[in-house]
């Protein structure tokens, strides 16, 4: 494959090998748009088969990085990064810091952040030799554990879900299916019971559920059985793809509306959701809590100053007005929800694109 021809390529500004022998390190960076502002996303680690399943991987990561923080109206653009491994056996202190080393090469174009297969620990032993790293635990910047703010962005988008389609002003009598009760699921269980919502619930580790049902007073159902339930919202919060030809058949939901990545298998379920009359809340922008934290923490290492919970909140309830914004526009234009998220995050970075253009004078 020539990378010029994937169909992920997608007019990605740069895109980085990088190779250490010393500590076995191989890594991928895509930075797909600084347009808004530096590109900030994750590092995978990950045992990929091939170099191009990699590079594949991290191309359409780093697109979608793109549009998820120009929908939460933050100054940065969309990048990716990952590490051709496993992370259970191949991680190491001087791993990171080479991996750091390359960071600091591509000047701040770049900003990489925990992901799957990577951790606090691993981001903080990189912070010792760049300062393009964010997600950091401790010190005045640090933005700490994004979960918590990803679970109020859900939580409110689940709101506004209630009160558009079934005119609530809260949850009462509500019934949300929700998959996966990790970080993210498990508070955002305690919101929506806080606020009236009965709960199915499902998991694949038992103490998580059990922890969660014990809260809230869940019902618990076997992992293939929470597509069956009869519930007003299915929440997926676990893996990618569980919106898929087979699953969509047996929802009986009126909305979805979770925090889980790639939530749709393909573009073409969103538009047999909008067809079948089924509200699907685009993952990206109802996620988008956990990279308005981070955002707080890169303001704080530009500027000098500490995380901002004030700033975050400001963020997320924009966030949560372009939301709405998003259903209104669905349904005034018959149009999937999903073609109106990437519409409006795809004219905001050509707006910044044109005026950076502009400023350079090409
Ligand atoms: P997590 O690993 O803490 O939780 C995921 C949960 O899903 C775990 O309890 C796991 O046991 C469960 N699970 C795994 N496979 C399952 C299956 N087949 N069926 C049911 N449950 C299963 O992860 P998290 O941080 O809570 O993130 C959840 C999702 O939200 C992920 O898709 C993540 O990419 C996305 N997300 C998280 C954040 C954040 O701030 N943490 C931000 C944006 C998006």
């Amino acid at each position: 494959m020539i990378l010029f021809d994937s169909p992920n390529f997608a007019n990605h500004e740069g895109v980085h090998a990088f190779s250490d022998e010393k500590t076995g390190l191989k890594a991928i960076v895509a930075v797909h748009s600084t347009a808004r502002g530096p590109a900030v996303g994750g590092t995978r680690m990950w045992n990929y088969a091939t170099a191009e399943e990699a590079l594949e991987d991290v191309l359409r990561l780093s697109k979608g990085m793109s549009y998820k923080n120009a929908i939460a109206d933050l100054e940065m653009g969309g990048g990716k990064s990952v590490i051709i491994g496993d992370s259970r056996t191949q991680k190491s202190p001087e791993l990171f810091q080479a991996f750091a080393r390359f960071l600091n090469g591509l000047g701040g174009h770049y900003y990489a952040a925990e992901d799957v297969g990577t951790s606090v620990e691993d981001i903080a032993e990189a912070r010792k030799v760049t300062e393009y790293v964010l997600g950091l635990k401790d010190g005045p910047e640090a933005s700490g554990d994004p979960s918590p703010v990803t679970a109020e962005g859900v939580f409110r988008s689940n709101l506004v879900v209630a009160r558009r389609l079934f005119g609530k002003s809260d949850m009462t009598g509500l019934t949300v299916a929700v998959q996966g009760v990790g970080h993210v699921g498990a508070y955002l269980c305690e919101k929506l019971h806080a606020a009236g919502a009965k709960l199915i619930i499902t998991d694949v580790n038992q103490d998580n559920l059990n922890a969660v049902a014990a809260k809230t007073g869940a019902e618990i159902v076997s992992p293939d059985a929470i597509y069956d339930v009869q519930a007003d919202i299915y929440a997926p919060c676990a893996l990618g793809a569980t919106l898929n030809p087979e699953t969509i058949k047996r929802l009986k939901v009126k909305a979805i509306c979770g925090a889980a990545n790639n939530q749709l298998a393909t573009p073409a379920i969103g538009d047999a959701l909008h067809e079948m009359g089924i509200l699907y809340s685009p993952d990206y922008v109802v996620n988008g809590g956990g990279i308005i934290n981070v955002a707080s923490e890169m303001n704080a290492r530009q500027n000098g100053t500490a995380y901002d919970p004030a700033w975050v909140e400001g963020k997320l309830s924009r966030l949560m007005e372009t939301f709405e914004e998003i259903l209104v526009r669905s349904e005034q234009e018959n149009r999937p929800t999903y073609q109106i998220a990437d519409a409006i995050a795809e004219e905001r970075i050509k707006v910044a694109a044109d005026k950076k253009a502009a400023a350079l004078k090409v």
